[in-house]
């Protein structure tokens, strides 16, 4: 089984999808790093299955464009994407690894292999260099989900850490925190010691805290249509404004002072629980920086509940923002290990489910619940999303999606409050059974609901993709 950190599951970097773009951005990079650099004449990238189905929604071709020519998703600006790209486009070379221009077309280097697909996953991506010697070396990643990859042929190097708490099923998070007496995040924490020090767990966790509530920042202040041809109106900003009425504010931190002290109804706070998420997917949708939570396309779940917290709990305090990203991503990792993150292979109860259950299990232990009472509330919000079908409009990561994470955001506060109010030993489903459950629903899906564009919504709803 793979050893999977929390900050394997939140990734930084940059939209629409973290399967789709910041996988094969990845493999891209991989790829620059196995061959040798500075004796390539010229590169090919082939793209299989869903990552050619739907790669040109996703920005698949462009990710992996940035990928070779040596960017990275955690530091380049946002702003500078583009160029990079039109200048490839124009100049038709591409700095190979940062380091070598060679010349590369993307309009023929890069190939869409509609109707093929590599046996071992979805999202397959081989790349070819070609030697100045007339030799050549191709080598083959998958992008897995969540940003993960995998390499044709290599072990999973996660396996080979040991951990001083192993967890492949709830049943065994669930002992090791009876045993030692501590909750979950507690738990997850003493495993995190292996790769860092406690002072780096906080703080990067602390970080990935700020990227998220930035983004949510950035899409609450960003008006206008979103970018790819649906012609998709970006709604949190017109939300913020009307939910503040007028309030003023100084900066992000004066922002979520005002959103604490507001109207708290039910109503309202449905509304900025919403609000929150679709900033995250808007932003998400327009190539911007978020925090993959597990992926790029339920990026919006986690942030939004986790703010729910911050502005609405009277018990909220800072440090259950490390509690809050610790027990998610545990959670995500049960569910990586068990079934899928991968909607090419699971569908949307994959990425919004499994999203979804994080938050769920993270805000119930931040509300006092028990560890069991956690992995009540992560069952209770996955049960709700199972066999819940990917199906993105013209191949683009914004209708249903980023509705979607409204939804899933919703369903997780809902989850937790019920999980709060039972006894979870009368539970009649338990965490394992609901992970299992997902991974035969998901094996039994038909192709064309699992990020191929080829049914439900994507096949109902007639779009005339306007060129931008
Ligand atoms: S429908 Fe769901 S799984 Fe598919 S791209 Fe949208 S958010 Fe991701």
């Amino acid at each position: 089984m793979e050893r999977i950190s929390v900050f394997d599951i939140f990734k930084i970097g940059i939209g629409p999808s973290s399967s789709h773009t910041m996988g094969p951005w990845r493999a891209a990079q991989r790829f620059t790093q196995d061959i040798d650099v500075s004796r390539v004449t010229a590169v090919q990238v082939s793209l299989y299955g869903s990552l050619a189905k739907t790669g040109k929604g996703h920005g698949t071709d462009l990710a992996v464009l940035l990928g070779l020519n040596g960017d990275d998703p955690v530091t380049i600006p946002v702003e500078a994407v583009q160029p990079t790209i039109d200048g490839i486009n124009l100049l038709k070379t591409i700095r190979l690894g940062g380091r070598r221009d060679i010349p590369f077309d993307p309009a023929s280097d890069v190939v869409f292999l509609y109707d093929q697909t590599l046996p071992y996953h979805a999202n397959g991506l081989t790349f070819t260099a070609f030697y100045d010697n007339g030799e050549g070396e191709s080598h083959t990643y998958y992008s897995v989900g969540g940003g993960f990859v995998v390499k044709e042929g290599e072990q999973d190097l996660h396996a080979t850490v040991t951990l001083p708490f192993p967890i492949d099923k709830g049943l065994e998070l669930k002992d090791w925190c009876t045993q030692e007496g501590q909750a979950i995040w507690e738990i997850v924490f003493r495993n995190e010691l292996t790769w860092r020090s406690e002072t780096q767990v906080r703080e990067e966790l602390m970080h990935i805290w700020t990227v998220m509530r930035d983004c949510i920042y950035k899409g609450c202040h960003t008006d206008g249509m979103l970018p790819g041809g649906l012609e998709v109106q970006r709604r949190a900003a017109p939300m913020n404004r009307k939910l503040l009425e007028g309030r003023p504010y100084r900066d992000v931190n004066d922002w979520i002072r005002q959103i604490s002290r507001g109207n708290h109804t039910f109503q309202q706070i449905l509304k900025w629980v919403s609000c929150f998420a679709l900033a995250v997917n808007e932003e998400n949708a327009a190539f911007s920086r978020v925090v993959t939570a597990p992926t790029n396309g339920a990026a919006g779940v986690i942030p939004a509940v986790l703010m729910y917290h911050l502005c609405f709990s009277e018990s909220f305090v800072e440090e259950d923002i490390v509690r809050f990203l610790l027990t998610a991503g545990e959670m995500g990792s049960l569910f990586k290990k068990g079934a899928t993150i991968s909607a090419a292979m699971g569908g949307c109860q994959a990425e919004i489910g499994v999203s979804s259950a994080m938050a769920a299990a993270a805000l119930t232990e931040c509300l006092g619940g028990s560890a069991e009472q956690a992995m009540m509330a992560a069952e209770i919000a996955m049960e709700h999303h199972l066999g819940m079908t990917c199906d993105p409009i013209g191949g683009l990561v914004q209708v249903p999606c980023i509705e979607r994470n409204t939804m899933g955001a919703i369903k997780a506060i809902t989850a937790s409050q019920i999980a709060l109010e039972s006894d979870p030993s009368k539970a009649k489903v338990s965490l394992d059974a609901v992970i299992r459950t997902m991974k035969e629903t998901a094996a039994d899906m038909n192709t064309k609901y699992k990020e191929t564009a080829d049914g439900g919504l994507a096949v109902h709803i007639s779009v005339n993709l306007v060129e931008c």
